[in-house]
């Protein structure tokens, strides 16, 4: 029979009161917060007591005994200084072997660590002339009453904490509550697994109490996998249901003829075949009457913007309105430009609506040569609170489509009638993540660059070799190409950013004394924004110092040059995403990355950026490196977090969840099961509430 989840940590038994009355004063009360409470890594101590101490370049899990402490005091400010405890293996060192922990300035440590203790430590252990140490390792004093079985000769969860919980407590409040649950104390959400299948045997009960305490590193590795794959059934089901909610809600057929052809022929290149896949990928799907909802997915430079404007002409064609949203004001303006060149002397009416422009009063930018209802509108998110400009929206673009939340997308798209969604996105998404985040969306993949582009030429540099890569500069600008020369990412302020693009700008001016160097940053207003970029684009001005304003979207195929000063703070895909700024045009470009002299660490990071122009690959390497954890932050903001988003790099996993989740709304389409009652409020949450009821 079913423990009930919400039982107090009081009445569980064997866990000493002391230790459910502290934690229930943190509010951690009932068997459920500590079940939920899931550790984010473990410790294989199964085998700590054979521990032989010795330097590793991994932290480990060590048993000691504290032979020795003292406190070391340098200098007279107080507290500054360093508390070392000496320590030996359990059951003493046939070697002699001594390790030293140590802690700076914190005094307060001879409070907590005495002679004669038992710790549990978890550190790397570090050599320094034969002398072996570890600096603030992880820690615990382990007590003989608690019994060995809890904390040493397991694989140990380790929890992450909140003040006022302490990790002893809570693993122990863990080990208790784990040992009183039954085989089936909890309902299954997933449908129970075939007996061939990976999680035969499993379900959530014990995937529960095993992610907590599991026999073998094995067992852990299947609770873990089987919690995740429960987590991402439930994001799927949303997905899928979205989907399909959105098939069956009918929209209108919106067919491209003559202009859309018009348009093909004008330009002044042919589209790679790509882009005429992606195309016709686009106009079926809006010929269609159900909604299109679909990811134009690119890296930059492919050319997204000439799909989207072909895309849009097909919902002028059918006597609606077209919208395209973008991220910033400089690249609204931007694709404004290419509109009225492009799709003016075909007759079409564009309209610019940004952001500034209503803090000023209201005013909206019509194009000057619009009489009447514009055909084409270009914004950024202040489209959005544009009740006159957009209206019978057919067709919905939004351009770079991570900078958005998915409530800003929501919300664009309800000014619709159902109208067509294309979003666009160069952020090169792994497989897995683009069915996660965006499972509801076909995808279209501009994989083909366009040709007759010159090659990018990436090079890692010190910063003490900037003046050498001046000249060189200096030499490009002679022969009338342009550059860009980023200043530093600085995460705290955007007002320390400017200041470093304007000392930047003036150290610049110096060394170009010939040549005009502009200078761009996010506290410009956008009229100085647009006027700067437009000297730039028209060649009046050769070098231009930014911030990262730059760094999504914008399209100057004569800039060829570009150096990013303080490479070290930006991530792979940024750089990715900046770099994509050259290598527009026919010119071979030059990318340099200049970091502080010495710093091997981001030398050896940003290596790949010498090696690939591939956004796949350095997305990958990114998320090699950091975990999806930051993608994924980022992409769906205001969605509910992935507890075990690492696992996300698993195809087969999130695939399992994908199929599964599709059986499910087959059979039960509305979620009617009881099984489904904890996660139905989560998966509907998109719906309107009046359709609901229907
Ligand atoms: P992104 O996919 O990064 O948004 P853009 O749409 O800005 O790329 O296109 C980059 C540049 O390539 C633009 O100057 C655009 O006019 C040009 N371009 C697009 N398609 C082609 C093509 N098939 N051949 C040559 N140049 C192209
Ligand atoms: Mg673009």
């Amino acid at each position: 029979m079913a423990t009930p989840l919400s039982t107090t940590l009081a009445d569980v038994p064997g866990l000493p009161a002391r230790t459910a009355s502290a934690l229930a004063r943190e509010g951690v009360a009932t068997i459920q917060d500590v079940l939920l409470w899931i550790p984010f890594r473990h410790e294989d101590r199964t085998r700590a007591a054979d521990s032989v101490f010795q330097p590793s370049a991994q932290p480990a899990c060590h048993q000691v005994t504290v032979t020795k402490t003292g406190n070391k005091f340098f200098g007279k400010r107080r507290g500054a200084g360093m508390f070392e405890a000496q320590v030996e293996p359990v059951g003493g060192s046939a070697m002699g072997q001594l390790l030293t922990l140590r802690w700076w300035n914190m005094p307060y440590m001879s409070r907590v660590i005495a002679e004669g203790q038992r710790l549990a430590v978890y550190g790397r252990i570090k050599e320094w002339k034969g002398r072996l140490s570890i600096d603030h390792p992880e820690f615990e004093v382990i007590e003989e009453e608690e019994g060995e079985t809890l904390h040493t000769g397991r694989i140990t969860p380790v929890y992450r904490l909140r003040s006022g919980v302490t990790q002893k407590a809570l693993r122990t409040a863990a080990w208790h509550v784990v040992r009183s649950l039954g085989d089936d104390f909890i309902g299954d959400l997933l449908p129970r697994p075939s007996t061939a299948g990976e999680f035969a045997g499993w379900n959530r009960a014990r995937a529960l109490k095993a992610v907590h305490f599991a026999p073998t590193m094995e067992d852990l590795e299947k609770a873990r996998r089987y919690l995740a794959l429960e987590e991402f059934y439930g994001y799927q089901l949303r997905v899928v249901r979205r989907r399909r909610a959105v098939l069956e809600a009918g929209g209108r057929s919106h067919t491209a003829g003559e202009l859309a052809r018009d348009f093909e022929k004008a330009l002044p290149f042919e589209m790679t075949g790509a882009q005429k896949r992606s195309l016709q990928e686009i106009q079926r799907d809006m010929a269609c009457p159900a909604p299109m909802n679909r990811l134009l997915h690119g890296d930059v430079g492919s050319g997204k913007t000439v799909v989207a404007f072909a895309a849009m002409l097909g919902a002028v064609e059918s006597g609606r309105q077209a919208a395209l949203m973008a991220p910033t004001q400089i690249l609204a303006e931007q694709h404004f430009q290419n509109a009225r060149r492009w799709l003016e002397p075909l007759g079409v009416n564009v309209a610019l609506r940004t952001g500034s422009r209503a803090e000023e009063g209201g005013v909206e930018l019509f194009s000057k040569t619009s009489s009447g209802r514009s055909q084409v509108v270009i914004g950024t998110h202040a489209l959005l609170h544009d009740e006159n400009l957009v209206r019978d929206l057919g067709l919905v673009v939004i351009d770079e489509q991570h900078k958005f939340g998915v409530a800003q997308r929501a919300r664009l798209i309800r000014k619709g009638d159902t109208p067509d969604v294309l979003v666009m996105t160069a952020t090169p998404i792994p497989r897995t993540l683009t069915l996660t985040l965006y499972g509801d969306l076909d995808v279209s993949t501009l994989d083909e660059r366009p040709k007759e582009r010159g090659k990018i030429t990436t090079k890692v540099r010190p910063a003490s070799r900037t003046d050498e890569a001046a000249e060189f500069l200096r030499a490009q600008l002679e022969q009338g190409r342009q550059a860009y020369l980023v200043y530093p990412l600085i995460e705290e302020s955007e007002k320390l950013d400017v200041t470093a693009a304007k000392k930047g700008h003036e150290e610049w001016t110096k060394r170009l004394p010939h040549f005009q160097v502009g200078l761009l940053h996010g506290r410009l207003s956008a009229e100085e924004k647009e006027a700067v970029m437009r000297d730039f684009r028209a060649g009046r001005t050769d070098a231009l110092v930014s911030t990262t304003v730059i760094e999504v979207g914008v399209d100057v195929p004569n800039a060829n040059i570009m150096y990013i000063h303080h490479a070290e703070r930006y991530g792979l895909a940024q750089l990715h995403q900046l770099r994509g700024r050259i290598g527009r045009g026919e010119h071979t470009s030059y990318c340099v990355l200049f970091i502080p002299d010495k710093d091997e660490e981001a030398k050896e990071r940003l290596a790949i950026m010498e090696e690939t122009t591939d956004g796949f690959r350095i997305s990958e390497e990114d998320l090699r490196r950091r975990g999806p954890g930051d993608i994924l932050g980022k992409a769906q903001s205001g969605q509910a977090p992935l507890r075990f988003s690492e696992l996300l790099a698993d195809t087969r996993l999130v695939r399992l969840a994908r199929q599964l989740a599709e059986k499910t709304l087959d059979a039960d389409p509305l979620l009617k099961g009881a099984r489904f009652a904890g996660i139905r409020a989560f998966v509907f949450q998109d719906d309107d509430p009046q359709a609901m009821m229907q």
